[in-house]
């Protein structure tokens, strides 16, 4: 646990007769956490989310290449891992083949393109970024549904209704997490108006994420770097990284580029093949990288990272029995999206009169 967020509330007995029921509306990291804290402390947990597999913002876009498959890890590039109980799931899932130690020549870059080593201890999915949160997915007792883009929850007696857009019911439910960025989470928090304030509070900067693959192996002398806004190039891409210096990735030259966050919020509405020029554009006059692409797209995160997270934890109303959680509510990296689902569901263990809260064991489906 971050030693800055307040405790959660001390677990109060008695336990109920029945399991409650709990809907997760987001199957990324905060939610997933969430969910299976939920689950293995006894609950019973459904997790639905718009996409159309795992990953939300730790997402692997998949592109068939000519000679195999092209893979992109286009959202969050790398995780670091400062608090312990993310240390113990990171642990697991390294052991079941679902993450490893990303050990590349990552660099920063300054001015007149001056070099310097950024060493770190960084973790990424394997073979992809969505792989830890697959692992994690396929350790539920039920299955996320996926594909499902969900209502915000209405009211019913003490409980909750829950409807997909097309207004079929999903169920009704003793309480419900909302794991979704924060403006979506506003969104669907209406009907809890103090918690959508909140939530409403905590502004997201947009990343476009340009991805390309190149003919031959490029000439950096390096894997990945952050690019200042003084380097060459650095008035438009924030990062770029190597795809193939991670491991258990494709061997083609395939690059994820990033927007730096002043760019991307100011050219959010950019059509993206605009938006892939501009950014191979910046790249090249950073790396000097010449020939015709073989593969250029981009994709725009609009709610990329928190710019101003609450540092609250998690966010919960008890006596509504609805809360909401995400990396928004902590810190603008992954990991502190775990450690708010976690949060959450420590907070939800105790209003819930649930006991148990082992950690759910962590599997990795073949
Ligand atoms: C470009 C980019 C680069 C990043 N780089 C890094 C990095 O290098 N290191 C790092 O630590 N972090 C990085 N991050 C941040 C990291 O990816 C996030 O902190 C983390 O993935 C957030 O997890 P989450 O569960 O809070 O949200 P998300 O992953 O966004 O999950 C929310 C889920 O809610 C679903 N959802 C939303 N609305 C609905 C609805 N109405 N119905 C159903 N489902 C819904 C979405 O489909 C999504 O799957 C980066 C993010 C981006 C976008």
């Amino acid at each position: 646990m971050d030693s800055t967020l307040p405790p959660p509330p001390p677990a109060r007995p008695p336990a109920p007769a029945q399991a409650p029921t709990v809907a997760v509306i987001g199957a990324g990291l905060a939610g997933l956490a969430c969910a299976s804290a939920l689950a293995a402390a006894g609950a019973a947990v459904s997790v639905f989310d718009k996409g159309r597999g795992p990953g939300g913002r730790l997402s692997t876009r998949r592109v068939d290449g000519p000679d195999g498959p092209w893979r992109f890890d286009h959202g969050g590039q790398y995780l670091s891992v400062r608090d312990t109980g993310f240390r113990a799931v990171v642990d697991r899932l390294a052991a079941a083949g679902a993450m490893a130690r990303w050990d590349a020549r990552i660099v920063k870059i300054g001015a007149g393109g001056t070099v310097t080593d950024s060493p770190a201890e960084r973790f990424v999915g394997t073979p992809g970024m969505n792989a830890l949160v697959k692992a994690l997915a396929d350790a539920l007792p039920a299955p996320p549904r996926w594909s499902l883009r969900v209502l915000p929850p209405e009211r019913d007696g003490d409980g909750w209704r829950l409807r997909d857009e097309a207004g079929a019911p999903l169920g009704r439910f003793d309480a419900v997490t909302i794991a979704a960025p924060a403006p979506q989470a506003a969104d669907l928090l209406a009907a809890a108006p103090d918690l959508a304030a909140r939530a409403a509070g905590a502004r997201m900067a947009a990343c476009w994420a340009g991805m390309v693959v190149f003919e031959r192996p490029l000439e950096t002398g390096w894997d990945a770097a952050f690019v200042a806004p003084e380097a060459p190039g650095g008035d438009v891409l924030g990062w770029a990284a190597r795809d193939a210096s991670k491991p258990g990735r494709p061997a083609a030259e395939a690059w994820v580029l990033h927007g730096s966050p002043a760019w991307s919020d100011a050219e959010v509405e950019l059509a993206p093949e605009d938006a892939a020029a501009r950014l191979l554009a910046a790249f090249r006059t950073l790396t000097g990288a010449d020939g015709a692409p073989r593969y250029l797209a981009a994709h725009r995160w609009r709610y990329a990272l928190p710019a101003a997270p609450l540092e609250v934890g998690s966010l919960w109303d008890a006596p509504a029995r609805i809360g909401a959680c995400g990396d928004w509510c902590v810190a603008a990296r992954a990991e502190a999206a775990f450690v708010s689902g976690e949060h959450l569901a420590r907070r939800m263990i105790a209003e819930l009169g649930l006991s148990r809260s082992a950690p759910a064991p962590v599997s990795r489906a073949p």
